[in-house]
């Protein structure tokens, strides 16, 4: 076997573990990964968002994406609001059980992480920022609200630092394991 698919076959058994957890825990709270997933990601946008961009946002179909939103709502779990910026679009967004729900739902690649030391994890965390860089560049992911792709981020300014690159939102310093991937603060680079 190559490197290459050496690498890629190591990657594939780590991602069968996560997903293998994200169905143990599910099972307890009684929701699918799908369902977790939402959940995690309306807790980091407090102001909502629409079904076809989480659709996009975790690479499922919209069909996937709205059986999974039914669910969360008959649960009590998530609500529906119009879309202040369009009168026709609603809005998706936890509600306080959904939120608590998702703050007690693990990672599902906590696990792996777990299993590295803090010097591992901020070398990891620079790997898995370009990688996914350069997959969104490809078209292959969606835009995520990271540091690689924000207009606030200048890389390298600080050289021969710990804390090499320079966040021009908060104006500090910041090195490879403040690197972030899902933002608030984020804004597109040009
Ligand atoms: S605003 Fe957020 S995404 Fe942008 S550089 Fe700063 S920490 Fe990174």
């Amino acid at each position: 076997m190559t490197l290459h698919d050496r690498l890629a076959d190591g990657l594939a058994r780590l991602a069968a573990l996560a997903r293998q957890d994200d169905w143990r825990v599910g099972e307890a709270e009684g929701l699918t990964p799908t369902q977790g997933d939402i959940l995690r990601t309306l807790i980091a946008r407090p102001e909502g968002m629409r079904l076809t961009i989480m659709a996009a946002h975790l690479q499922v179909t919209q069909p996937t994406a709205s059986d999974a939103v039914s669910a969360l709502e008959r649960k009590g779990l998530l609500e529906k609001l119009a879309d202040p910026g369009d009168g026709r679009a609603v809005l998706l967004r936890a509600t306080r059980s959904g939120r608590a729900l998702a703050k007690r739902w693990p990672l599902s690649f906590g696990a792996v992480v777990g299993a590295l030391s803090p010097i591992d994890q901020v070398a990891l965390l620079g790997i898995v920022s370009r990688a996914i860089f350069k997959l969104q560049r490809q078209g292959a992911i969606p835009a995520q609200r990271m540091c690689l792709t924000c207009r606030y981020f200048a890389p390298n300014t600080h050289p021969g630092k710990a804390r090499a690159h320079h966040c021009r939102f908060i104006d500090s310093s910041i090195g490879e394991g403040d690197l972030r991937i899902d933002c608030s603060d984020h804004a597109e680079a040009a």
